[in-house]
């Protein structure tokens, strides 16, 4: 459905994106996961055709972007960053007017916007002012906008910054639910709890590279990771002493370590001890069993949200 090759894009000096690759089937849900700045808008925004690759190849469905007129424009359904919604109308008339420009008109769009508004949960609040909706529900609007047009494919660039937890989940079961009716997904987040529930496949994004992709279980295979020990403490740890004395990979944040582990149960003791000798008192220890952020930590060396 979606081919991308070695796509690059800078912004003056700054190369966002260096050189992308990847593919996306048809009914995928496909999630790009990276910090902020590593590059998932920019890689979403030449998806969305915004902007062109400074070099590489997008194809989607067959057709290449970089030759296409309106067929691959139809095929998308844009939820950009930014939300896009006039703030001093009301929804129905943002919906209406966004319909227009994706060319629905008339009883279709009226039932179209009718059905999607009632789909998001807003149709009661349909003559409400858009400037009186909360982050949570300006998003469902954007996401309803997008899918005037009925795409078959729907780009979604970080949907739940800013938004409510109840909306939050929300926006997750609508999108399981377009992805379960067979439309492709693309979701960028910088939350690994997102990707993790989301997609099918993960492609983690750092610093303008996808440095691993594959389904859950092949990334945590790939990272040889088995166990993630974090441990708080009273002050900041040194992480280039307790790195080197551990042998491990080794990130601290604020307070908290985060202790990469082959076997956390053999681990633990010489883990306490050395910081404990280092003279930091522990407040609290927990372990993970490998996830998309200890995958991340050791083919980074660094957190995510770092
Ligand atoms: P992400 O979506 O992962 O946070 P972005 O794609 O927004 O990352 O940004 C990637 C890099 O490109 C960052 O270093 C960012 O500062 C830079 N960048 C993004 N947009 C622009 C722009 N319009 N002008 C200049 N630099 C930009």
């Amino acid at each position: 459905m979606i081919e991308v090759k070695n796509i690059t894009k800078s912004y003056g000096k700054t190369q966002a994106v260096r050189g992308i690759s990847f593919s996306i089937k048809d009914g995928e849900c496909f999630g790009l996961l990276g910090p902020n700045g590593a590059g998932k808008s920019t890689t979403i925004n030449m998806l969305s055709m915004l902007f062109p690759p400074n070099a590489g190849q997008i194809t989607i469905g067959g057709i290449d972007v970089a030759k296409a007129n309106g067929e691959v424009k139809s095929m998308l359904g844009i939820v950009p960053q930014e939300i896009a919604l006039y703030e001093k109308f009301t929804a129905w008339e943002n919906i209406l007017f966004w319909g227009s420009i994706y060319g629905v008109k008339g009883k279709a769009l009226n039932d179209k916007a009718e059905q999607l508004l009632k789909w998001v949960g807003l149709f009661d609040r349909r003559k409400d002012l858009v400037k009186d909706y909360s982050g949570g529900m300006k998003r469902r609007i954007n996401i309803a906008c997008a899918l005037l047009h009925s795409p078959k494919v729907l780009l979604l660039d970080e949907p739940t910054v800013g938004v409510d937890p109840q909306s939050r989940n929300l926006i997750f079961e609508l999108i399981q639910q377009l992805n379960k009716e067979g439309m492709t997904i693309i979701y960028t987040t910088h939350y690994m709890e997102e990707a993790e529930k989301l997609c099918d496949r993960i492609g983690i994004i750092d610093n303008g590279l996808i440095i691993a992709q594959g389904t859950l279980d092949e990334l945590k295979k790939q990272s040889e990771v088995n166990d993630m020990i974090i441990v708080d403490c009273t002050q900041t740890p040194d992480e280039k002493m307790l790195a080197e004395k551990l042998k491990t990979t080794v990130s601290v944040h604020e307070n908290r370590l985060s202790i990469l582990s082959e076997d956390s149960k053999k681990d633990l003791t010489r883990i306490v001890t050395t910081c404990t000798d280092a003279g930091y008192e522990i407040t609290r220890i927990d372990i993970q069993k490998a996830n998309l952020e200890s995958v991340f930590l050791k083919m980074t060396g660094k957190q995510l949200r770092d």
